[in-house]
Order: structure tokens, then sequence, then C-alpha cells
């Protein structure tokens, strides 16, 4: 079954675990592999140490759900569209879809929210589902990860990088540049947030997961210079709230555990896809 009224709370789940940096991490400006002759600071927080932005983790996360997702590819319970920024032809729901749909659900200049919500879901890909899409608010929140404190070594590296020429693609001479690296073994404290997922979002997800835990996370810039490899670690931490114990979570923060192990939505994933149905 698919949540389609975006407007009630039916589940948040929370989990916490650690990512342990394998090499060094340039988690920069943004800029890319070519960039010539700049200085790329890593960033920092207020009181100078390192964090990665939340919104790096995230991509990773779906780049690793994407994948996953289009290697099952079982249309329409679980699937990924070829470009969720193509709002043209590759999104799952172009923009042109999306106006129909709009266009639909409006009666007399009235729309009628619940409805179009409704039918935006049921024609939005599971990873857009999840992780949004420019018509539909992310289910995933991730918060910048603050480093573990312990782990720190108390200093960035400066490394030093040669230019390639934008044009020529050749090394531009002498042109080095250098960048700063956060030290292998460095540990981050990963937060993730989940709302309303239904069970096939939460088993694909949690599979992703799962191949961060096994295997590489690619994060930040200079990958191909072996930068940016980490890895993360079994949950310290999983909190649960649905309706049945909301008000503990609000007036006392108590969280409750899930009503299964998570171990149990990825294993459910292959019974919902050999039925074919959600
Ligand atoms: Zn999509």
């Amino acid at each position: 079954m698919m949540y389609q009224d975006f407007a009630t709370f039916h589940n948040r789940l929370m989990l916490r675990a650690t990512l342990t940096l394998e090499t060094g991490l340039r988690v920069g400006s943004g800029a890319g592999d070519s960039v010539v002759g700049a200085d790329i600071p890593i960033v920092c927080d207020a009181l100078g140490r390192p964090f990665i932005p939340g919104s790096s983790f995230k991509g990773a996360l779906r780049a690793t759900v994407e994948r996953l997702a289009r290697t099952i590819n079982r249309f329409p319970v679980l699937w990924a569209c070829t470009d969720p920024l193509d709002h043209k032809a590759g999104a799952c729901v172009t923009a042109k879809r999306k106006d129909k749909m709009l266009a639909d659900a409006t009666d007399n200049g009235r729309i009628n929210e619940r409805k179009f919500a409704r039918e935006l879901a049921a024609e939005t890909c599971t990873v857009c589902r999840l992780f949004g899409s420019p018509w539909l608010a992310s289910k995933v929140r991730i918060k910048d990860l603050p480093l573990l404190e312990e782990s720190w070594a108390g200093h960035v590296e400066v490394r030093t990088g040669v230019g390639i020429d934008r044009d020529t693609r050749t090394a531009a001479g002498q042109v080095l540049y250098s960048f700063e690296a956060v030290p292998a073994g460095t540990q981050f404290r990963c937060e993730i947030v989940v709302e309303n997922a239904d069970e096939v979002e939460l088993g694909l997800l949690l599979l992703g997961l799962r191949e961060m835990q096994q295997g590489h996370v690619p994060l930040g810039g200079a990958r191909s210079r072996g930068l940016g490899w980490g890895k993360l670690s079994d949950w310290e931490e999983i909190g649960w709230v649905d309706k049945s114990n909301l008000l503990d979570y609000l007036t006392e923060g108590k969280v409750g555990t899930p009503p299964k192990p998570l171990e149990d939505y990825v294993k459910g994933l292959k019974g919902v896809l050999a039925g074919g149905g959600a």
C-alpha cells in the first residue's frame, strides 16, 4: 500500500550510524575535479571543524538507491526514472504531465490537493518518492554530519593537485593547486529521518544503506584521485514513531521501536516483488 495523504503523519523512522573515512575526504564548495588554479577549502563549522553536508551524503545515498532500483526494476512496484532532473522527458513525471494532473484535479478554480497528491505519487518512481522530485517533497532527511571528536586528528591535510586544462584535457604545464582533505580514519555521526515511507520504499532505502555498510560510500570531490571513500557502520540507535506512540514522543521525547526488525523490510522486498504488488 502507498500513503497518498501527505498532510497526515503516519510514521517516522530515525536512524543513527557512524561514517568512517577510508581515504581522505574533500568536501569542497561543490567544484568539480577539473578546477584549475583554485584553492578549495573544505566546509567547516563555526569552530573550524570539518563536517559533511547532509546534502552530500543524501546525494550519495540517492545514487546508491537509484542504481539498485534500476537493477531490480519492477515497474510499477519498484522502479527509477531515467533522469529526475530532465523535466521534459527523463523524469517519471514531466512538467507537462504534472500540469495535466493539476488541471484534472482542479474544479472551478479550486485544486483538490488530495487528488493531485494521489495521482502524482502514483506516477512518481520509487526513488523520487523517497528522495523527492521537483513536484514532490523528500521523505528522507539527513542532517549535516558532525565529526566524532575522539576520531579527529585536529587538523586537515593539504594536498597538491596538477591542474588539467579544460580545453586540451592535458596537464596544464605547471599549474598546481592545493586543496584541503579530511584525513582517513575520521568519523562522522550520521542521522537519517524517514517519514511516511511505505514498506517497499523503506525496504529499498535500507537496502541502499546496507550497500553503504558493506561497500564504499563515494562522497565529495576528487574521487578520481582516490579521495572521498567512506564506510557506514552499524546502527547505534533506531527510533520509530507512529500513531500509537506519537503522544509519548511529543510530550516526553520517547521513541518506540519499529513494528518489525529493519532486516524484515529488506527481506519483505523479495515477497512483494515476487507477488508483483505492494
Ligand atoms: Zn523519478
